[in-house]
C-alpha cells in the first residue's frame, strides 16, 4: 500500500492488521458525534480521518449518533450533522446507527455483570461517589453498597429501570478497583437515573447509560475494527477493554487515538461556542467568524479546502496547534483556481474621465479568470462617470515610489484605459468628493504604441452601470491566540472589530447574476462569496472569505504547526 515513509502512524497500524489477517482484512471505522452542537473544523478532521481510512481501504464508516445524554440532545443538532459530514463530501451510505437503539442490548450486559458479581447498585449520591473517588496519590474508598448480595443488585436494577426511584437516588457501577491507579477504573458508574425525555426513545427509558459504559459496546456492537479518537480517550482504553473482557464472545475493536486539532485565537469546545451563539455574541451556529463547519462554509470555504487542510496537518500523537492562517491559505489556494474574477469598489470615490463622452459606453473584455483557460471572457461596461477606491487616490504623491492616483499622475483601469489625474475637489472639510482625469484614448485595454511605462492599476466600476452591494469583512473573532489566557474568560478576548459591514459598496453588473454561495475574487480586495442566506439578485451581499494575501506570512512560512 504505498510507501510507508509517508504513510501516518494510523495507516501503518491498519497496514499490519490487513497483513496479519486480523478482523479478515476488513477496515470499519465510525465517526461518532454526540448530538448536543454543530460540528466544528475538529471534527472536520475526524470526518477525514475515519471516512478517508475506509475509502482508503475499501471498507466503511458508520455515522453514528452518540446519544446517550437526553439532556443536551436536539433534532436539530442531528440533522445539522448530517448536513455537514454530506457538504464535506463523505457519505455513510446505510451505516446510519443511534447508540440509543442499543439501549436494549446495553442493558441486557449491565444485568450479565450484575450476575457475574461484577456491577452493583450503589445508593451514595454523586458527590459522595465523587468525594470517595481518591486522587492520583490516594487509593479512593470502596462505597458501603459494594458488596451487596447479586439478587439484590438485580432486583434494584430492574426497579430502577421501571421508574421506581427518583433521579439521582441510585446507580449503577462497575466492580473493578477501588485503588486503581487509573481513575476511570475506581468503579466507574455505568447507569443514572434520569426521568426525561429522549429525542428517539421517547418515554421508555429512565435510566440512561454513561457514556464510558456505552461508547466501547457501541463500537463492539457494530463491528469497528479500528475505533479512532482523540488523545483524551487514552486513559479510558482500559476501562473499555476491561467492559468488553467481562462479556464473552463480544468483538473488541481497537482503539486508537490521534492529537485533536487545536487552531489559534478561535475556541472549539461546544459549550463555548453555545454560549457564544445562545448570548448573541455572533449570530448563530453559522456564522461567518465561528469555526463551524456551517460557519465555516458560509464565510465561502469550500469543502475542497478542509479536506485539504485536514490531509495537510496531518495526524499525529503530540498535542499542537495549527495557525488559523494556514487553513486561509488552503481557500484561496483553491480559490485562486476556481473563483472567476470580478471587480467591485467597496469604499467608492467619484471619478469623472472629462474628455469622455457623456453619452458613450463601450464595453471591454475581461478574462474572468488567469488561472483557468476555459473560464472564458465577459464585457465591462465603461463610461464618463466610474468608482474607484478611495484608497487608491491622494491629494499628493507622498514619495517617488507611490504608483497609484495624485494630481498629475497616470494609471492604469483595469480592463480599460491609462488615465491621468487633473485635478480634485473637497467638501468643506476637506475630504475628497470627486476626482478629474482625461484619459488615453490610445492605450485602451491597457497599454500604448509608444511603450509608455504605468505601474499602478486600479480596479474601477461604472457608476451608472454597478450595482449597489453589501459586503460583509470578518476579521478573528478572537484577538488572542488562546482565547482565556490571561484572564480565565475566553470572552475577554473576543475581538470587538471581527465584523465590518459596508453597505454601500458598488459591484460590476455581472454580478446580478451571481448565485448564492458562488466564489469571485474581487480584483485586489480579496475573495468573496455570495451569502448562502441573505444575497439575493435584488439585494446583493457578498462575504469576504480570504484576503488576497497572507497577513501573517511569517507563520506559514515558518510551518503549519507549531508544537505546544
Ligand atoms: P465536547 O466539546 O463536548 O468535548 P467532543 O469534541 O467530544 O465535544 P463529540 O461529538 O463527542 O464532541 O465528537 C465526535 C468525534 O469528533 C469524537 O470522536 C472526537 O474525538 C472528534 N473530535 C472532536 N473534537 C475534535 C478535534 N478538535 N480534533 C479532532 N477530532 C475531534
Ligand atoms: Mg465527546
Amino acid at each position: 500500500m504505498g510507501e510507508s515513509v509517508s504513510r501516518n502512524f494510523i495507516e501503518r497500524i491498519i497496514d499490519c492488521d490487513i497483513e496479519s489477517g486480523k478482523n479478515g482484512g476488513a477496515v470499519v471505522t465510525r465517526f461518532p458525534p454526540e448530538p448536543n452542537g454543530y460540528l466544528h473544523i475538529g471534527h472536520a478532521k475526524s470526518i477525514n480521518l475515519n471516512f478517508g481510512l475506509a475509502r482508503q481501504y475499501g471498507g466503511r464508516c458508520h455515522l453514528r449518533f452518540d446519544d446517550t445524554n437526553p439532556v443536551k440532545e436536539d433534532m436539530e443538532y442531528i440533522n445539522s450533522i448530517m448536513e455537514d459530514i454530506r457538504w464535506l463530501g463523505f457519505d455513510w451510505g446505510e451505516h446510519l446507527y443511534f447508540a440509543s437503539s442499543y439501549f436494549d442490548q446495553l442493558y441486557q450486559w449491565a444485568v450479565d455483570l450484575i450476575r457475574a458479581g461484577k456491577a452493583y447498585v450503589d445508593d451514595s449520591s454523586v458527590e459522595e461517589i465523587r468525594a470517595a473517588r481518591g486522587t492520583l496519590t490516594e487509593p479512593g474508598t470502596e462505597s458501603p453498597f459494594r458488596n451487596r448480595p447479586v439478587e439484590e443488585n438485580l432486583d434494584l436494577f430492574r426497579r430502577m429501570k421501571e421508574g421506581e426511584f427518583p433521579d439521582g437516588s441510585k446507580v449503577l457501577r462497575a466492580k473493578i478497583d477501588m485503588a486503581a491507579p487509573n481513575l476511570n477504573m475506581r468503579d466507574p458508574i455505568m447507569y443514572r437515573i434520569l426521568h426525561t425525555e429522549h429525542p428517539k426513545t421517547g418515554r421508555k427509558w429512565c435510566i440512561y447509560p454513561m457514556y464510558d459504559w456505552a461508547h466501547g459496546l457501541e463500537d463492539a456492537i457494530e463491528g469497528i475494527t479500528h475505533s479512532v479518537c482523540t488523545l483524551e480517550f487514552e486513559d479510558h482504553r482500559p476501562l473499555y477493554d476491561w467492559f468488553i473482557d467481562q462479556l464473552p464472545g463480544v468483538h473488541h475493536p481497537q482503539q486508537i487515538e490521534f492529537a485533536r486539532l487545536n487552531i489559534d485565537c478561535t475556541v472549539m469546545s461546544k459549550r463555548k461556542l453555545l454560549q457564544l451563539v445562545t448570548e448573541r455574541f455572533v449570530d448563530g451556529w453559522d456564522d461567518p467568524r465561528m469555526p463551524t463547519v456551517c460557519g465555516l462554509r458560509r464565510r465561502g470555504f469550500t469543502p475542497e479546502s478542509i479536506k485539504e487542510f485536514c490531509d495537510k496537518i496531518g495526524v499525529s500523537k503530540v498535542d499542537s496547534t495549527v495557525h488559523f492562517s494556514f487553513l486561509e491559505f488552503c481557500l484561496r489556494t483553491d480559490l485562486n483556481r476556481r473563483a472567476q474574477r470580478r471587480m467591485a469598489v467597496l469604499r467608492p470615490l467619484k471619478l469623472t474621465i472629462t474628455n469622455y463622452p457623456e453619452d458613450k459606453t463601450e464595453w471591454m473584455e475581461a478574462e474572468n479568470n488567469p488561472e483557468d483557460a476555459n473560464a472564458g471572457t465577459r464585457l465591462l461596461p465603461f463610461s464618463r462617470h466610474l468608482y474607484i477606491e478611495q484608497d487608491d487616490f491622494r491629494t499628493e504623491a507622498p514619495n517617488k515610489k507611490y504608483f497609484r492616483l495624485a494630481p498629475g499622475k497616470e494609471i492604469r483601469l483595469k480592463h480599460a484605459y491609462y488615465i491621468r489625474c487633473e485635478r480634485f475637489e473637497t467638501d468643506n472639510e476637506g475630504n475628497v468628493t470627486e476626482v478629474f482625469c482625461t484619459y488615453d484614448p490610445q492605450s485602451r485595454g491597457g497599454w500604448t504604441e509608444d511603450g509608455r511605462v504605468v505601474k499602478g492599476t486600479a480596479h474601477w466600476v461604472s457608476a451608472a452601470h454597478a450595482l449597489k452591494a453589501e459586503v460583509r469583512l470578518y476579521d478573528r473573532l478572537f484577538t488572542a491566540e488562546e482565547p482565556g489566557r490571561r484572564t480565565g474568560n475566553f470572552l475577554d478576548d473576543l475581538n470587538p472589530h471581527s465584523l465590518e459591514v459596508i453597505t454601500d459598496a458598488w459591484i460590476e453588473p455581472s454580478l446580478a447574476e451571481a448565485a448564492p454561495e458562488e466564489p469571485f475574487q474581487f480584483l485586489r480586495l480579496g475573495y468573496f462569496v455570495a451569502d448562502r442566506k441573505d444575497h439575493s439578485k435584488e439585494t446583493p451581499v457578498f462575504n469576504r472569505s480570504v484576503s488576497l494575501k497572507e497577513s501573517f506570512t511569517k507563520e506559514v512560512l515558518g510551518g503549519s504547526q507549531t508544537s505546544k
